[in-house]
């Protein structure tokens, strides 16, 4: 007696077709389709695991929306320095409708500041809609107990979340998230007050003095907290300056220099906001004449040594602030890599395993490492 089988396997999106007339060969076949079967779903493990190698620490880059139109660019760059520490796997998240505010279109060479979004493709970033002007994503709900930490691209005039995702998000910091402020993140959202807690100082955004003391160094090296009236967030034109390490035992400046130059960037200025378990880790001078905003002669710099790099202990949740970042140049000093390299382990873990680079500049040359698309772990 003869029959015709058909055997369908879909596999790894494939169709194997097996077409067979004769029973008596059936006891060849079955064994030779359990040995494929247990080769394909070896090699489909073996895969997975290149994709998401185990043990890494998992990192979620979110963006869509600042003023900072380079941002495309810039998610990219630090996606890329944190894979390079061959400790994070990372993804990135970015809201339905994007917006790229009004500036920097000719500082960069483009006539359409978009154009970045194409150059700069986040394979995982999802489907977008560039708009002229920020407008909510209903649907924006990263899965954020997924992640070891999250990395903030934000900026300023970020859409509200919708209440459900801000829920999520405080509590996945409360119960011991990881979170990295980037630059400008510390812009959005000034009227999210569980936000304000977990970035310690912001810039901006309707901030003032009800929300939170000015907080600086002194000459004498003292943290000084003012609660005074005045304008939230400030500075001047960009320039190459000094940070200098306020605490050089936290495991985030652990072995750092006293004091290294910075490339090429904002030194803001007047930040404030509730800074409740807040530790400084380094500073920078807004000097009265030289961090005057270009843009109201009326008002200079505040003569205070502001913070720059800060930690926030929020819940069980770590949160790494730096001030640094306003340009792609900006992020290309050694100083901006390896501090965000040194504040996403310390966010994600508490502590940090990572060597001073050899090329960390010191406290009279900016050190820059030339950005290109280098090393993926994808
Ligand atoms: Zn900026």
């Amino acid at each position: 007696m003869t029959h015709q089988v058909i055997i369908t396997i879909r596999f790894c999106d494939t169709n194997i077709l097996f077409h067979e007339t004769s029973s008596k060969l059936m006891r060849y076949l079955i064994p030779a389709l359990l040995t494929i079967i247990i080769t394909l779903s070896c090699t489909s493990t073996k895969q997975q695991n290149q994709q998401m190698p185990p043990g890494k620490l998992k990192a979620l880059i979110i963006d869509g929306e600042s003023n900072h139109g380079v941002w495309p660019k810039t998610t990219i760059m630090m996606k890329r320095y944190l894979e390079q520490t061959d400790l994070f796997a990372v993804d990135v998240k970015r809201t339905k409708y994007t917006w790229q505010g009004p500036h920097y279109d000719q500082s960069i060479g483009l006539d359409d500041i978009t154009d970045l979004l194409d150059q700069y493709p986040a394979a995982d970033a999802g489907m977008t809609t560039s708009v002229e002007e920020p407008q909510p994503d209903p649907d924006f709900s990263p899965d954020f107990a997924a992640y070891d930490v999250v990395i903030s691209n934000m900026g300023w005039k970020a859409s509200t979340w919708p209440a459900a995702t801000k829920k999520n998000f405080e509590n996945y910091m409360k119960q011991g998230g990881g979170l990295v402020i980037i630059h400008a993140a510390n812009n959005s959202w000034g009227d999210w007050t569980e936000y304000n807690k977990m970035i310690g100082l912001g810039g901006w955004g309707g901030r003032s003095e009800k929300d939170g003391p000015y907080v600086f160094y002194d000459d004498a090296g003292q943290e000084v907290r003012d609660p005074g009236a005045g304008a939230c967030g400030s500075h001047g034109p960009q320039q190459e300056y000094v940070l200098t390490t306020r605490a050089s035992d936290h495991p985030i400046m652990r072995g750092l220099p006293t004091k290294w130059m910075h490339a090429k960037d904002e030194l803001y200025d007047r930040l404030r906001g509730p800074a409740e378990n807040m530790t400084v880790l380094a500073t920078a001078y807004s000097d009265v004449e030289g961090n005057g905003p270009s843009w109201n002669k009326e008002v200079k710099g505040t003569g205070r040594h502001e913070p720059l790099l800060i930690t926030v202990e929020y819940g069980k949740g770590r949160v790494f602030h730096t001030g640094l970042g306003h340009m792609d140049y900006s992020m290309e000093c050694v100083g901006f890599i390896t501090t965000l390299q040194r504040g996403a382990e310390w966010a994600s873990t508490g502590d940090v395993s990572q060597v001073i680079p050899s090329d960390f500049p010191d406290d009279v040359s900016v050190s820059k490492r030339k950005w290109s698309w280098g090393p993926s772990s994808k």
